[in-house]
């Protein structure tokens, strides 16, 4: 494996988040942005490595809940994205066209796709026949393209990784028990197995997902106060079967269209939450369940010892192999200290150190990468150490971003207050406000207009009473929402 610090890692995350992301990307050997296309982004074996498992996380989460796997083409004609219309005015300015075949101009221009809900329809509509063939749940891993001015790796470019479902349902309370499972296996994923504290909203009506009727949306608080919104799912109602008749015929002979639903867990974002939620000034931080390497070794030796300490190594190396784990064994002629600083730049979350004295002993130095905690270990019990200090770090890991996520919340009574707290700290401002439904549109777009917020909206799941006054017009309040500036 080439390890190579491309660049001095030496930035204070606390101090400047956006100068220590930008650098930590390139250190630890993530991504090259020198490819000769804006927002196309090269990852280097180390992230695609993590990408990878972060897809089969998801995969295996959705194929439990009875998704299957499709592969559908990268381009979608004009005439299918200009069918649903709020789709079409959302989607249009950030489409890629492709106009020509050679040197012959296509008779119909063909879009990348930005997402695929109209490429799906297309063949919903042939694959639903009759009530038998619902309900229909597949999902496809792929990348998206979205012309975006402003990029910057994993947060947002013009080709970004994700997973899209798309389901299709007899009945609209089948579709919206699949938005609230969509909801846990986020939940499962990202908070369980990756330690991201999440906040769950229910988006304000004036920001759905174009063509959906409502939208639920997963969001990261990252540490300069900004949020990330990770994965969202959306429900669909009837907007996209109706106009590429998706439908069947019920019981009676009349004519149904069918309820969908669409999920968009954001890879490329769990990669940057991942990054930056975890990581520290010495560099990145993986989990145990996404990181490449789980157990790097480290040998410590003179050339009187160099032979017994890499046998005694490679011994431990195979221990550990043998249960399953991602070891790797750095016996290249750089020192101890240059080792350990570069594979905790790349956020290996163990290390083995192993000096004769270990050798002779029959023991192992083990070290976290979180806490920097060191335990002399017997070779015996290695593996066992091994988990158990794997699941510390990723308890530990969960528990800070939990406490990040609750210091970053403010309760505001008005606008100026949530413009103040949003130049300060950031985070989530929790505020007070007439409606998220249409009637609240106003409201919502002062809001945003004067902080430079978004609404991002109700907290799914929690019902919160509103208390007082809508901090936009001064009405009695009817519900709680939350703003925040993003990604
Ligand atoms: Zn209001």
């Amino acid at each position: 494996m080439a390890l190579m610090a491309q660049r001095e890692f030496n930035v204070d995350k606390n101090a400047s988040f956006s100068e220590w992301y930008n650098t930590v990307i390139y250190a630890a050997d993530l991504v090259d942005v020198r490819y000769n296309v804006q927002g196309f982004v090269v990852h280097k074996p180390w992230s695609t490595r993590v990408l990878r498992k972060l897809y089969s996380l998801f995969e295996a989460e959705l194929e439990k809940d009875g998704h299957e796997p499709v592969s559908f083409p990268v381009v979608i004609p004009k005439e299918n994205i200009d069918k649903e219309a709020g789709h079409l005015e959302g989607f249009a300015p950030e489409l890629f066209w492709v106009t020509k075949g050679g040197n012959n101009e296509l008779a119909r221009p063909l879009a990348l796709r930005p997402t695929s809900e109209t490429a799906f329809y297309q063949m919903y509509s042939l694959w639903v026949q009759g009530i038998g063939d619902l309900p229909l749940k597949y999902y496809q891993s792929c990348s998206v393209y979205r012309y975006e001015h402003e990029t910057l790796p994993f947060l947002r470019g013009r080709e970004f990784m994700f997973i899209e479902t798309h389901t299709a349902f007899a009945e609209r309370a089948e579709a919206a028990a699949q938005v609230a499972k969509d909801m846990v296996i986020a939940r499962r994923v990202l908070e369980g197995g990756l330690g991201l504290a999440l906040m769950q909203f229910v988006r304000p009506h004036w920001d759905t997902f174009p063509g959906a009727e409502n939208t639920y949306a997963n969001d990261v608080v990252m540490p300069d106060g900004k949020v990330n919104q990770i994965a969202s799912t959306h429900m669909l109602g009837q907007h996209f079967s109706k106009p590429f008749d998706v439908s069947f015929e019920d019981a009676s002979g009349e004519k149904k269209y069918t309820f969908n639903t669409c999920f968009g867990p954001g890879i490329w974002r769990v990669m940057a939450a991942l990054i930056a939620v975890h990581g520290d000034n010495k560099g990145l931080i993986f989990t145990p369940v996404v990181a490449p390497v789980q157990v790097v070794i480290v040998p410590i030796f003179k050339a009187e010892t160099r032979d017994a300490v890499l046998a005694y190594a490679v011994k431990a190396r195979l221990a550990l192999e043998k249960k399953g784990y991602r070891v790797a064994l750095d016996d290249s002629d750089k020192s101890p200290g240059f080792k350990y600083n570069e594979w905790e730049l790349k956020g290996v979350p163990m290390r083995l150190e192993i000096g004769g004295r270990e050798a002779e002993a029959g023991n192992v130095t083990l070290v976290r990468r979180d806490t920097h905690e060191k335990t002399v270990v017997p070779l015996a019990v290695l593996p066992r150490a091994v988990a158990r200090a794997g699941k510390a770090l990723a308890k530990e890991l969960a528990k800070r971003s939990k406490a990040e996520l609750k210091a970053r919340i403010t309760k505001c009574k008005s606008i100026d207050a949530i413009g103040k707290a949003l130049d300060g700290k950031g985070g989530f401002c929790r505020v007070n406000i007439c409606s998220t439904g249409s009637e609240g549109t106003a409201c919502g777009k002062l809001i945003q207009e004067r902080t430079a917020g978004k609404v991002r909206g109700m907290l799914y799941g929690a019902d919160e009473k509103a208390s007082g006054k809508c901090v936009a017009c001064g009405k009695p309040a009817n519900e709680v929402v939350y703003v925040a500036r993003q990604y």
